[in-house]
């Protein structure tokens, strides 16, 4: 039996949700605050919500997905949300996590916090490698687990509602640096004659390539140890940036994006790091560092 669960949101995500639980036989109650696009959902065979407590009230099962977290305090305003179980797929921070969890709590309901690691075409296609983190009560995690793996793969990440996003905005934020690198790669080849079409591969099999440093950096980290297997040593690299911004200057680009980057490199190596991988640079990054 497929349990009925009601879905605050019909944007671009919040659509996709809700097609993906009707497809596998879910009924939906679906409210919008632009209610055209929640009865876009009617024909599919959603349940149409007047209101967000209308909805709330359809379904013991909440998943919202809303713009913000300031949205779903709005939204959620005058819903009883009283032996509910709420699911929050709104992107936030991860102290907005832990404040939406007490607050939902605080009204009578069980929350689970979440960050979508996915596109809205990669949700109920369950080859696209899409996923959705959790975090928060592990009682409704464990009870709609089968429910919650409907529209994209779950991974739960802990008891601490902050977690979820922590993890998303984790990846979210690594993915910045690749894509501040893809961003310069095209500008340097930008002025002479080749092909983006051509480089592109490249790019792609370089970064993935090199994504696996992550796992020796864990290693790194966790034994406390910067100079254990080092692979390319830190002084080596300056070195090298140097010819990195070199190139940039003589094809005409600007560095604004390897600076940042570069420049916390050479602090790390004026404190006496040459000789191990760049990994110890997270406690440069630490702004609590050298405080108490
Ligand atoms: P959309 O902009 O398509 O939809 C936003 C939704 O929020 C709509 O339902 C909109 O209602 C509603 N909304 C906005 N402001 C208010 C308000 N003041 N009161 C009530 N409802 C409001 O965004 P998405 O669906 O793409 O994103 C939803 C969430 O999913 C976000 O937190 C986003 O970060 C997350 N997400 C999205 C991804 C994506 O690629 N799209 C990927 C991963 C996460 P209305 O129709 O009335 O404007």
């Amino acid at each position: 039996p497929r349990i009925p669960l009601t879905v605050l949101g019909a944007g671009a995500m919040g659509t996709a949700l809700v097609r993906a639980w009707l497809a596998a036989g879910h009924p939906v109650t679906v409210w919008n605050r632009t209610p055209a696009r929640a009865e876009a959902l009617a024909a599919d065979g959603a349940t149409v919500a007047a209101s967000a407590a209308d909805a709330v009230a359809a379904s013991r099962l909440v998943i919202v997905c809303l713009l913000d977290d300031a949205t779903v305090g709005e939204a959620l305003d005058g819903a009883d949300l009283t032996g509910r179980d709420l699911v929050n797929l709104t992107t936030g921070t991860p102290a907005q996590g832990r404040a939406r969890a007490a607050w939902a709590e605080a009204r009578g309901a069980r929350f689970l916090d979440a960050g979508i690691m996915a596109v809205p075409p990669m949700i109920g296609d369950a080859g696209s490698g899409g996923f959705v983190f959790y975090s928060g009560s592990p009682g409704p995690f464990e009870e709609h687990r089968d429910t919650l793996a409907v529209p994209a793969g779950t991974r739960y990440v802990g008891e601490d509602p902050g977690f979820a996003a922590l993890h998303d905005v984790a990846l979210l934020s690594a993915m910045s640096g690749m894509f501040a690198g893809i961003t310069h790669a095209f500008a340097l080849i930008g002025p002479e004659d080749i092909a983006p079409k051509d480089f592109a591969p490249l790019l792609v099999s370089w970064l993935g390539a090199m994504t696996g440093s992550a796992h020796l950096a864990a290693e790194q980290l966790e034994s406390g140890d910067y100079g254990k297997n080092v692979v390319s040593n830190l002084a080596m690299q300056v070195a090298g940036n140097a010819t990195l911004l070199r190139t940039a200057e003589e094809q005409g680009v600007s560095a604004e994006l390897l600076t940042p980057y570069t420049e916390l490199m050479e602090r790390w190596l004026a404190e006496g790091h040459g000789q191990e991988d760049p990994t110890g640079m997270v406690e440069l990054l630490d702004l609590r560092r050298g405080e108490g």
